[in-house]
């Protein structure tokens, strides 16, 4: 399996065409943490996701994985690399099963070869989808879709999940089930870096998060000073 490392961007600058999204973004996670991305619609926090994964090049700034320079890493060569990518829109086959899903995401030759193994690891970390192991993908709910969206991406055996708004359209009991899974993802070992628009939730799960407001960071720090800090509670957590 690739050896965890450390995720480091400095000073990216993205955007589509000539909008420019993301104006320098400095962002740091270490092998074994939990960090969030926080941020109002449209702050780019699906682009940076996006950059990461190479499916956006950055303008400008750098990107690495370790030894690894991410700004010249092909996204299907990210699992390789040990890094998986949860989309926000979570692109599953809609007309395969929950299986077949998971199949798909163990295409690597070495992930195959422990296709067996990580889908029973994917269904005793959702019990939900061995039931419905046989059920077309799209006829889930909105939940097991994101189950089932997670586990496929833990198919190629990441040490890095990147996650984009896993409780978006989620019932407020789902996404306590959906953090509750984030939650016992990193308690094995697994490196997260987390996008979400629900800061009360993440910021319980996480070790740190980043603010992004219009393309930039506009705090960072630990869960609990971001929890306390004044301008987030009136912000992001509607207190007063
Ligand atoms: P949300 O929480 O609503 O998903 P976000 O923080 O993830 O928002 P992004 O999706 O990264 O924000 O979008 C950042 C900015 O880039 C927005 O102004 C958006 O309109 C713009 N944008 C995103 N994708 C494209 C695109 N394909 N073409 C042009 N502009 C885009």
């Amino acid at each position: 399996a690739p050896a965890a490392a450390t995720l480091e961007l400095s000073g990216i600058r993205a955007g589509y065409g000539d909008f420019q999204a993301l104006f320098g973004v400095d962002l740091r996670v270490a092998p074994g943490e939990a960090v969030g991305v926080v941020g109002p619609n449209g702050a780019g926090k699906t682009t940076l996701l996006r950059v990461i994964s190479g499916l956006l090049r950055p303008t400008a700034g750098t990107l690495r994985y370790g030894g690894h320079d991410l700004t010249a890493v092909a996204p299907h060569e990210l699992p390789a690399l040990g890094i998986a990518h949860v989309p926000e829109n979570r692109r599953l086959f809609p007309h395969l099963t929950v299986e077949e899903n998971l199949r798909v995401g163990a295409y690597a030759r070495t992930a195959r070869a422990h296709f067996a193994e990580r889908r029973d690891r994917v269904f005793s970390l959702f019990p939900r989808l061995a039931e419905r192991r046989h059920q077309l993908a799209g006829t889930l709910s909105g939940g097991e879709q994101q189950m089932c969206a997670i586990g496929r991406a833990l198919m190629s055996g990441p040490r890095l999940l990147l996650l984009d708004e896993p409780s978006a359209g989620l019932a407020p009991i789902v996404v306590q089930q959906v953090f509750a899974l984030v939650r016992r993802i990193r308690e094995e070992g697994l490196t997260v870096l987390i996008v979400e628009q629900n800061v009360a939730q993440v910021l319980r799960v996480v070790d740190r998060a980043y603010v992004l407001e219009t393309g930039r960071i506009a705090a960072a720090g630990s869960s609990a000073a971001l929890a306390a800090d004044p301008a987030i509670r009136r912000s992001y957590l509607g207190m007063h």
